[in-house]
């Protein structure tokens, strides 16, 4: 996975496949549109299939981004904002969860 294409999909306002040539075979690309100029991304797929694959393996790269946990404030890769928590700290959650169920049925 190069990061030089998922960057340039993060920046991209669209993204989208094409069809073109490489050689004399017919193929699909990942292209994007960066101000307003399009660019090839991705090199030439023989399926389109595959060109849509790679295009969503970039787009869910790119949605990825470090950003600093809510609970414990260290930097963990998130996957968007609904992601907040790093996964250590959910662990922890779901202990402390239980602890305050039986702390609860002791009073
Ligand atoms: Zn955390």
């Amino acid at each position: 996975m190069s990061s030089a294409a998922v960057d340039m999909v993060r920046k991209a306002s669209r993204v989208f496949i094409k069809a073109g040539y490489s050689g004399k075979h017919r193929g699909w690309a990942v292209f994007v549109t960066i101000d307003g100029r399009e660019q090839q991304v991705t090199g030439w797929h023989g399926y389109r299939a595959g060109a849509e694959t790679r295009m969503e393996e970039l787009q869910r790269q790119a949605r990825l981004k470090q950003r600093p946990c809510l609970t414990c404030g260290r930097p963990f890769m998130s996957e968007g904002i609904h992601n907040r928590i790093c996964p250590k700290c959910k662990i922890t959650h779901a202990d402390k969860d239980t602890s305050s169920y039986a702390i609860g049925r002791a009073i």
